[in-house]
């Protein structure tokens, strides 16, 4: 057994101060300090700093020059690795509209990490199964996915890999798209999530209707909202799914992240839809065979098309804590039970209830990561 004692512990609502976090692979819970201290064989002292359950990023392309879709497993180990230093303890890795026959090779090595990241040995957050954005997407609403590989809705196609997609990005509103989304909610527990989707607003409700639980980087790729045509970001708000968000203040304004708190609440996903130029130097690199460009915190295409982000997940909550105005806790809970639920994986991670795998990270004011822990090992220190 292990303690983190002297930390400024962040639960879903509230932060406690005075207080051990007692865990071995699983969290065992808050308890006296000299009791933990009675009880350990290993205490470590946080020194005043923040303790966090371990960060969730349930939409996440690359990291470090490597990118999901390549389809090679080792880049996906790759980027487990490099998420460590962000605080995040579990992901998604998260394809683009590549080939379908690359999709079910990805679906197969991804199928295979998810056990592999299980081991303590494993150099890196855990692999907790994979996010399919496209290739049912809407053509209108493509922004940087390949329109090539696009295809119509088709569940049977998604029903073999049930085990391994957790979240599924795609536009009900697509021929065969209602049958699709009540197909797998009744077949499967898959989180269906609208995005790269030109419904209207009735068409979105529908879709929530028929089993549509979350939205995928809410306001990019969909319609917006509009005073007389409130759009899928008009659904969005209205419904309690839950709502993805790119938290760099390019992908969306600042000055919307405040509303978002207030309305969405605990429905607010914090993600990062990093790319393969995430933690690079600015340069041209290459997206599901379309060449893109990163200058600063921006990623387009060369037609100027917006493509995905640069963002590390910490640096997200402490830009929703700054420009959302709340508390640390909630903007934690954001980047990881929220994101945790959205995903149907609320039951092992996302917070530091007693049980739940002992996903813990150790963070300063900045939310510059110290420590990060994965079911109860140190894989990183900074
Ligand atoms: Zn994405």
């Amino acid at each position: 057994m292990k303690a983190i004692v002297n930390g400024r512990v962040l639960l879903p609502d509230s932060e406690v101060k005075g207080k051990a976090l007692l865990y071995d692979q699983r969290i065992i819970g808050l308890i006296d300090p000299d009791a933990a201290k009675a009880q350990a064989d290993e205490i470590i002292d946080a020194q005043g700093a923040y303790v966090a359950p371990g960060l969730v990023d349930v939409h996440i392309h690359g990291y470090n020059g490597v990118d999901v879709s390549d389809n090679d497993p080792d880049d996906i180990r790759k980027m487990a690795h490099g998420l460590l230093a962000n605080g995040v303890t579990s992901f998604l890795p998260t394809t683009l509209t590549v080939a379908w026959e690359t999709l079910e090779s990805v679906c197969r090595h991804i199928r295979g990490l998810m056990e592999e990241s299980l081991s303590p040995d494993f150099n890196g957050a855990q692999i907790a199964g994979m996010h399919m954005e496209g290739p049912f997407i809407n053509p209108g609403k493509k922004g940087a996915q390949n329109e090539a590989y696009i295809l119509r809705p088709d569940a049977d196609k998604v029903l073999p890999f049930r085990d391994v997609i957790k979240v599924i990005t795609f536009a009900p509103e697509m021929p065969g798209g209602l049958e699709f989304t009540r197909r797998l909610r009744q077949e499967t527990n898959i989180a269906l999530s609208i995005g790269h989707t030109s419904a209207n607003f009735d068409q979105a409700m529908d879709a929530i209707h028929a089993g549509v639980m979350r939205s995928t980087h809410t306001f990019n790729a969909m319609t917006p909202l509009m005073h007389r045509d409130p759009g899928v970001v008009g659904a969005a708000l209205n419904t309690d799914i839950y709502t993805e968000l790119i938290p760099d203040t390019f992908h969306v304004n600042k000055g919307i992240f405040p509303m978002m708190a207030r309305l969405k609440g605990n429905k607010l996903v914090l993600i990062t839809d990093a790319l393969r130029s995430a933690g690079m130097p600015d340069g041209e690199y290459e997206n599901g065979g379309q060449v893109f460009v990163l200058k600063g915190i921006e990623c387009r295409l060369k037609d100027g098309t917006i493509a995905g982000s640069v963002l590390k997940l910490n640096q997200g909550v402490r830009n929703l804590r700054d420009y959302g105005y709340i508390p640390l806790y909630a903007a934690v809970r954001a980047a990881s039970l929220n994101a945790a639920e959205s995903a149907h994986l609320e039951d092992r991670k996302g917070s530091l209830a007693p049980g739940k795998d002992a996903d813990i990270i150790l963070m300063d004011e900045d939310c510059n990561v110290l420590r990060t822990i994965v079911r109860g090992v140190c894989k990183y220190t900074k």
